[in-house]
């Protein structure tokens, strides 16, 4: 592919900037401008919108997601080491890029995007890129502050996203992403693409809010498929049995089998399932 600017090549600014990868920080490169333009576009249209993009690292998506008319990115990068490659294209798009140096869990990330209309769009590493995902799509306030998600995670991550019932990857987020948000995996990108390469596959994952999810108790439902899927091989009769002292009938007020297993229950059972055993519990 053809520069998408005329900045030095990526290879080039990890040179320079001696941004020898590590490992504890989850930094595997994407250095091929064929995808982070494809991510880019991925994300949808991006000239009305500020985009979050978490871990930037040497900029490859940063740049890309600039190329392909965001109106601004906001940056949270918590490797020092990267800043003044990140300096160097916020020169090149003046007042398009915010880089700001620290743990994205420990950000909120209202406060950085001054309520402007946003789009997430990353290479997450990948040590938090599952609590980050939770913490977007359990956001209180719903719909959310943001208007689209795209991001990379291991393949494995991936599916269980997409998952759904029956299925070995269905779980605990299948049920949670399922449940407010639309979308799944757009494709898989090998480790070959990554300096260095990962051990495993990734996969591009691209999710909308679901403007209106059926009413559900998000601690019920969080405590109901951790108990569930903790003990997946179970009927729910004995997987549930330390919610609540009648579970059996509970499940059958749910309008489910006692002796049915988590995977077998799709999002809408599980929000019937959470509902019941919440009011169970607040009439005790
Ligand atoms: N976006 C770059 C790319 O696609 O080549 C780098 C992606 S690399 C998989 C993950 C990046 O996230 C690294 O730059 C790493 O330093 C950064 N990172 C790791 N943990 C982070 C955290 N808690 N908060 C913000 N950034 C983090």
């Amino acid at each position: 592919m053809a520069q998408i600017d005329d900045l030095p090549p990526l290879r080039e600014v990890i040179a320079n900037h001696g941004l020898n990868a590590k490992k504890s920080l989850g930094q595997n490169f994407l250095l091929d401008l064929n995808l982070t333009s494809r991510i880019a576009r991925s994300a949808g249209s991006l000239e009305d919108c500020t985009v979050l993009e978490i871990g930037p690292g040497p900029g490859g998506l940063t740049r890309a997601l600039l190329a392909s008319g965001a109106k601004k990115v906001v940056a949270i990068e918590k490797d020092s080491r990267c800043l003044p490659a990140l300096a160097q294209i916020a020169d090149h798009y003046p007042g398009r890029l915010e880089v700001i140096e620290g743990d994205a869990l420990q950000i909120d990330p209202v406060s950085i995007t001054g309520g402007d209309k946003v789009r997430i769009a990353a290479n997450l590493p990948y040590n938090v890129g599952t609590q980050l995902l939770i913490n977007w799509i359990t956001t209180e306030t719903w719909p959310p502050f943001w208007s689209s998600l795209t991001l990379m995670f291991q393949k494995e991550v991936g599916e269980r996203i997409a998952a759904v019932p029956g299925s070995k990857a269905y779980g605990r987020l299948g049920v949670l992403a399922g449940w407010r948000c639309k979308g799944g995996i757009l494709f898989d990108i090998s480790p070959k693409a990554f300096t260095p390469p990962p051990k495993v596959t990734s996969a591009v994952v691209h999710l909308t809010p679901n403007n209106k999810p059926l009413p559900c108790d998000l601690k019920s439902l969080e405590r109901v498929t951790a108990a569930a899927f903790g003990q997946r091989r179970k009927m729910l009769r004995a997987s549930l049995k330390s919610l609540a002292p009648n579970t059996e009938s509970l499940i059958e007020d749910a309008g489910l089998r006692p002796t049915a297993r988590a995977e077998e229950i799709d999002i809408e059972g599980f929000v019937v399932l959470s509902n019941v055993f919440r009011d169970a519990a607040t009439s005790a």
